[in-house]
């Protein structure tokens, strides 16, 4: 009897340890379902709909050199699982096990249906094997990296298998008729420029980055220049393994400093099952009584964030870096989502809802996790009274050049006036002049902060 592969964020056929026990089994079925009712309000963004149409377009490429090819189907993915199942007389699914709570939820429904085998194979080590002494999960993120770091290295990636296919296919829908990619406007002219989502995208991007490896920790943090491996996309839709960059990042001298931050991805992968729904949850429940602003004022500041219009030059070049190319840098996003939380007192649930449009690496663990680590509502985060100053961090990170190449209207401003051209005296009438200033800002939030104490 055949065997159905199903795939989800784990597109790829190297390492894919679900794909290895299927073809072990009997003729393959491989399988994706677009679910866009199970995620609710976490259904996939726009920006990951250009990404997934990309890489299941190559993926199917990919099956197709085994004569193989991929099956798609649209609904509740628990559902369309079991219908392929009981169509083609498979007797059992593979599937590498994921932690999003609807996936979580997914996998219930079909294992109370069917048989369905879960392999881990999508964090350095699966999150429910690291535990305290006392048996329980880690809520911070230094203990848990000295216990996943004794757990190092990770299996050996597995060999892509032979795959045999079966007699009969399932009906499978038309990859161009689910509308994934932007029509008018296409938002989506510069991702091409930047990505190649697919399996060989990926493996491209990990070999680029391994000569460069050597200088990460020095230019990590650095918006101008590329020092970081911009896997973030391909590890959230799996067409890497971390075991796959863990193996090949081992050889390098620099990679600690690599691997630790790899690590907080397997970090929040744990997150999810400390904190279900943690993203909507605050992790500290005085959050729940933070005075955030709301209304009309604070709704248009907010869109002046979202299309880099504040009057903070780094804020707004990291703005418009990740609307015209799906990402942005990581030291950026921490400052324009601290400038949204503290600067602007806008719920962090409101910007992680932008983020997860808009980035083609949203990643609900990931980027739950961080927002609440700037908030200051997450288990392990930066106290919200901690407020980060960014005209301060602009030059401290070396960030003209950045600037210069995403807020057009201040390629000209001398290098000692572009981290703040208005407090310089420069007249640039095409750029805003600060929704507020800095001073005034960390008053207000530190206000806000002492009434949330006050009614928590
Ligand atoms: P590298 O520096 O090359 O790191 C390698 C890999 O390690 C990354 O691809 C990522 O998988 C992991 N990693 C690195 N830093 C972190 C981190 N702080 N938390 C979790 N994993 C990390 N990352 C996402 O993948 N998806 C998100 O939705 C996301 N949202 C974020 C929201 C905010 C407010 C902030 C401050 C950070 C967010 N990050 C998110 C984390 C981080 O910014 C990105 O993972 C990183 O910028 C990706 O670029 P890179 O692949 O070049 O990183």
């Amino acid at each position: 009897a055949p065997v159905i592969l199903w795939f989800r964020q784990d597109l790829r056929l190297a390492d894919q340890p679900a794909l290895v026990a299927a073809a072990s089994e009997g003729p393959v079925i491989p399988v994706y379902i677009l679910d866009d009712q199970a995620p609710r309000h976490w259904r996939m963004g726009a920006a990951q709909r250009w990404w997934l149409h990309h890489s299941l377009a190559s993926l199917d490429k990919d099956l197709r050199r085994h004569g193989s090819h991929l099956v798609l189907r649209k609904g509740l993915a628990a559902e369309e699982i079991v219908r392929i199942a009981r169509e083609t007389g498979a007797t059992r699914i593979h599937a590498v096990r994921h932690y999003e709570p609807w996936w979580q939820k997914a996998e219930e429904g079909v294992s109370k249906a069917f048989d369905l085998c879960l392999h881990d194979g999508n964090c350095l080590a699966p999150p429910d094997t690291i535990r305290t002494g006392s048996g329980g999960p880690y809520k911070i993120y230094t203990p848990f990296w000295r216990a996943l770091a004794g757990r190092m290295p990770p299996p050996s990636p597995l060999l892509e298998p032979r795959i045999t296919t079966p007699d009969k296919w399932p009906e499978s829908e038309e990859l161009e008729d689910w509308g994934l990619l932007p029509v008018r406007p296409n938002w989506a002219k510069g991702f091409d420029a930047e990505w190649t989502p697919g399996e060989a995208g990926a493996k491209a991007r990990l070999d680029a980055f391994l000569s460069g490896v050597d200088d990460y920790s020095v230019r990590r943090d650095l918006p101008s220049v590329e020092g970081t491996s911009r896997l973030s996309p391909h590890l959230h839709f799996g067409e890497v393994s971390p075991a796959i960059v863990w193996h090949a990042l081992s050889r390098k001298a620099d990679a600690a400093k690599f691997v630790k931050e790899l690590a907080w991805r397997d970090f929040a992968q744990n997150m999810m099952l400390v904190l279900p729904g943690m993203g909507d949850r605050n992790g500290r429940e005085a959050f729940d009584h933070f005075p955030w602003r709301t209304g009309s004022e604070a709704d248009a500041d907010f869109a002046a964030w979202t299309k880099g219009m504040t009057g903070y030059p780094i804020v707004d070049a990291g703005m418009r870096q990740l609307w015209a190319t799906g990402w942005m840098h990581n030291r950026v996003r921490m400052i324009a989502a601290s400038f949204l939380v503290k600067h602007l007192l806008i719920d962090w649930r409101r910007g992680a809802r932008w983020f997860w449009d808009t980035l083609v690496d949203a990643d609900y663990g990931n980027n739950s996790l961080n927002w609440q680590w700037i908030a200051g509502s997450g288990l392990d985060s930066n106290p919200f009274g901690r407020i980060m100053a960014p005209l301060t961090q602009s030059p401290k990170f070396d960030a003209g050049g950045y600037i210069r190449r995403w807020v057009p209207e201040l390629a000209d401003v001398p290098d000692a006036a572009i981290h703040d051209p208005e407090e310089s005296g420069l007249l640039c009438p095409a750029y805003p002049a600060k929704l507020i200033g800095h001073r005034e800002a960390r008053e207000r939030a530190l206000a806000a902060l002492g009434r949330a104490r006050n009614t928590a």
